[in-house]
């Protein structure tokens, strides 16, 4: 799943070469994988009319809110896609075979210039601005943290509200209602900075120090916008750029341990940590699933690390020209 400066990024180089342009021909993918709302609250039937709605209009602008990109359309319609743990956009010429087969397109904008598609998005829909769906979303989705008037105070308080008590800081971190832009990488990242064990409570964490968390993400965030390599560690001493992700086994960076896997949480996301150096919120409650999934990453435990396991990879190059890497 892309961090959120990967999509602010992605936006900020769709946004330079579509704002301003006029779709001629718009093809959504009628079935394409996973949720697809035709039409959301526009009235628009089925996914024909939908391209008939959006087939003339003006690109105003296009935007991220967390992990969404959004299209804003003459009349106030808006295209918004979520590209999930496989979706990726691409860039062509009018004339220019795509990289990848056009039924993995779920989205495909032609202007007189350029043709942008969306491959394997996860989500897709039309809606206006304004309606209720458009704001429900919003009201779901929690501050951005690349956002200029970020509030730290409203994360803080999000989380309180919103998580349970016992909930696992990896689970409190990607939950997207507290705040949006954390994703996998950062996540095991920030816990390391912080000197959180990925499993400590939410219960067990001040306020200070689940600030500290989210200032840390943001940081990192926005000095990692403009795409290139993910770097959260700048230390130029040849022994890389992030602390702990995709590190199993390696030694720690800042102690003579190693660092551990497991896949932990609700979703059972790949997390990396040093437990010598990530005592914070001490003696993390590891019951349920949790604490099977901490057996599991015991150094020697079987992984899917290193089998293309979605969403663990380095950031892949981008498959279209001119846009910047966008997916991981
Ligand atoms: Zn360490």
């Amino acid at each position: 799943m892309p961090e959120g400066d990967t999509i602010h990024t992605l936006a900020a180089a769709i946004r330079a070469q579509l704002a301003g342009q006029t779709l001629l021909k718009v093809r959504m993918r009628p079935e394409p994988r996973g949720h697809f709302k035709r039409g959301g609250s526009v009235a628009t039937p089925g996914v024909a009319s939908a391209e008939g709605e959006l087939e003339g209009r003006v690109v105003r602008d296009v935007y991220a809110l967390g992990k969404h990109l959004f299209i804003a359309l003459d009349d106030s319609l808006l295209l918004r896609s979520h590209l999930g743990m496989y979706g990726t956009w691409h860039r062509y010429g009018p004339a220019e075979p795509w990289q990848k087969p056009a039924w993995r397109a779920s989205l495909a904008l032609w202007t007189d210039r350029d043709v942008f598609v969306c491959f394997n998005a996860k989500e897709l829909e039309v809606l206006k601005a304004g309606s209720i769906d458009h704001d429900n979303l919003v009201k779901r989705l929690g501050p951005d943290l690349l956002a200029p008037d970020f509030d730290l105070s409203a994360v803080i308080r999000r989380a309180r509200e919103l998580c349970a008590a016992d909930a696992p800081l990896v689970d409190v971190l990607l939950d997207q209602r507290i705040a949006c832009g954390i994703g996998n990488i950062y996540k095991s990242e920030v816990l390391f900075i912080e000197g959180q064990h990925p499993l400590g409570r939410l219960r067990s964490i001040s306020d200070e120090a689940l600030g500290r968390l989210y200032a840390a993400g943001r940081s990192l965030l926005q000095r990692n916008l403009g795409g290139g390599r993910r770097v959260t560690r700048w230390v130029n001493d040849g022994r890389g750029s992030l602390w702990v992700y995709g590190r199993r086994t390696a030694p720690c960076l800042r102690c003579p341990g190693e660092i551990h896997y497991a896949r932990l949480g609700a979703d059972m996301r790949s997390t990396y940590w040093c437990p010598d150096c990530q005592r914070g919120t001490a003696n993390p409650e590891t019951h349920g699933a949790a604490d099977k999934d901490q057996r599991s990453g015991s150094p020697g435990s079987r992984s899917p690390e290193g089998r293309g396991a979605p969403g663990d990879g380095p950031r892949p190059r981008n498959g279209g020209k001119g846009l910047p890497p966008y997916a991981e």
